[in-house]
């Protein structure tokens, strides 16, 4: 937020941090500046200058423009927070991997999964998701090649 020259982003009542598009020159600074990967230059035909306007994820709670507008879905899609929905990647989520709401709630859930659960290796799926597999079929390879 700080590097931004034009003073784009801002905070709702809720604590997401959204983005006014028609603030923003496309100077990159945000897309350099971010850990999380969050702003991003959009495909598409650049609206402004080379690369366009940044782009970023909304928590589907929409932007500047009057909540549930036309002018807001165009630019920022679907207000879901203002239809009382949680935000569509956590909805669609199979797994249940993505989460949104309250702060405390999500931490609780999370905690329980732990605890049921365990961390790290012991994990089921772990190695698959994370390589452990990888290394295991390689020390294998190895041991085959020596004998
Ligand atoms: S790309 Fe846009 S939002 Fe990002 S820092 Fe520059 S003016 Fe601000
Ligand atoms: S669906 Fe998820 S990733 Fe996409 S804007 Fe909504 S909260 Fe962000």
């Amino acid at each position: 937020m700080a590097v931004c020259p034009t003073d784009c982003f801002y905070k709702t009542e809720d604590g997401v941090v959204l983005h006014d598009k028609d603030k923003c020159i496309g100077c990159g600074y945000c897309f350099y500046a971010c850990p999380f990967g969050a702003p991003q230059f959009p495909n598409g035909p650049a609206a402004f200058g080379a690369r366009g306007k940044m782009d970023k994820c909304t928590f589907c709670a929409g932007g500047p423009e009057e909540t549930n507008s036309a002018a807001e879905y165009e630019k920022y899609g679907s207000n879901r927070l203002a239809q009382g929905k949680l935000p569509l990647c956590a909805e669609m989520c199979s797994t249940k991997a993505l989460l949104a709401g309250d702060a405390n709630v999500v931490a609780d859930i999370f905690r329980e999964r732990v605890l049921r659960r365990g961390t790290g290796a012991e994990v089921w799926g772990w190695d698959a998701a994370y390589g452990g597999g990888e290394r295991k079929r390689e020390r294998e390879h190895k041991r085959e090649g020596q004998s």
